[in-house]
């Protein structure tokens, strides 16, 4: 079975988190080879990313989602900075704005999709609308329960015009959760990180879970899956993740573009 299809998501699947171990790793896999493999998939993806821009004919939306401390950004920092950054573009969506707020909640998500040849990149996304948004009554549940479908048929338009969505969920335990929080607290370096509101959210630990349960059963499509990614030990994360991008990007078959012109005809003089 490939790695794909061990951490996918099925359409319909009915899922409940107790289910998914968030320590797990496979156990003939040490952190020594994950950390080579994921050397290798690196220069593997720099090579794909190449070829995704050569062909332009598809994008690729990978988007990360995950409880405060989750490894959002040291995903983005250990496994997709080896991508060209010409052709690669990160986006992390806040608290949004008064201008956004007052669109539909898809407005600012659409604008940052990545065009063909590129892969983009989302840390946090639409799915907050979902889950803060759910969790801490945003919005009244009229309006958040409709947003599923709406979400749904957004990616399917994205998919129907070539662009390869990948949704990861980086599920941590809470136990590491705190750890992580932790650690942020006694390292200086990482003083910075510290967000009251994070340690807010905690609280509803639970709540959070029931909602992420929810986007993962309906929100997982043919067209763009959901894959439950075990996450408390980064370096099996990271490498599990590089491995999903790159079997992904190898099923779309991208070719080279013919040359221009003649090849064989052409003198530099
Ligand atoms: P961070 O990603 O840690 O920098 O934090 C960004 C914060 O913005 C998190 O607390 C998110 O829950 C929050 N956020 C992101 N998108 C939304 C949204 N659509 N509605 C409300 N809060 C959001
Ligand atoms: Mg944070």
């Amino acid at each position: 079975m490939s790695i794909r299809d061990t951490y996918i998501i099925s359409p319909h699947q009915s899922v409940n988190l107790d289910d998914f171990d968030p320590d797990y790793s496979d156990p003939s896999v040490t952190k020594k080879d994950a950390q080579k493999q994921l050397e290798a998939n690196r220069d593997r993806m720099l090579e794909l990313g190449y070829l995704l821009f050569a062909e332009n004919k598809h994008a690729l939306l990978i988007i990360l989602q995950a409880m405060d401390a989750g490894g959002k950004d040291s995903t983005v920092r250990r496994v997709l900075t080896g991508l060209n950054p010409d052709g690669c573009r990160v986006t992390s969506f806040k608290v949004p704005s008064e201008e956004e707020l007052d669109h539909d909640f898809l407005w600012r998500i659409h604008r940052e999709v990545p065009r063909r040849g590129e892969i983009g990149v989302f840390n946090r996304s639409h799915y907050e609308d979902v889950l803060i948004a759910r969790v801490r009554k945003l919005v009244p549940e009229s309006v958040w329960s409709k947003r599923y479908e709406q979400i749904n048929m957004f990616e399917q338009i994205l998919a129907e015009n070539n662009v390869a969505i990948l949704k990861f969920f980086l599920n941590i335990s809470k136990e590491e959760q705190k750890q992580r929080f932790q650690a942020r607290l006694e390292m200086p370096e990482k003083h910075w990180k510290v967000r009251p509101e994070d340690f807010e959210e905690r609280k509803h630990w639970d709540k959070y879970m029931r909602a992420y349960e929810d986007v993962l059963s309906t929100c997982s499509t043919e067209w763009a899956p959901w894959f439950v990614i075990p996450a408390n030990k980064k370096w099996y994360r990271n490498v599990i993740v590089s491995e999903i991008i790159i079997e992904t990007l190898e099923s779309l078959n991208m070719q080279f573009p013919p040359p221009p012109c003649d090849i064989s005809k052409v003198t530099i003089t």
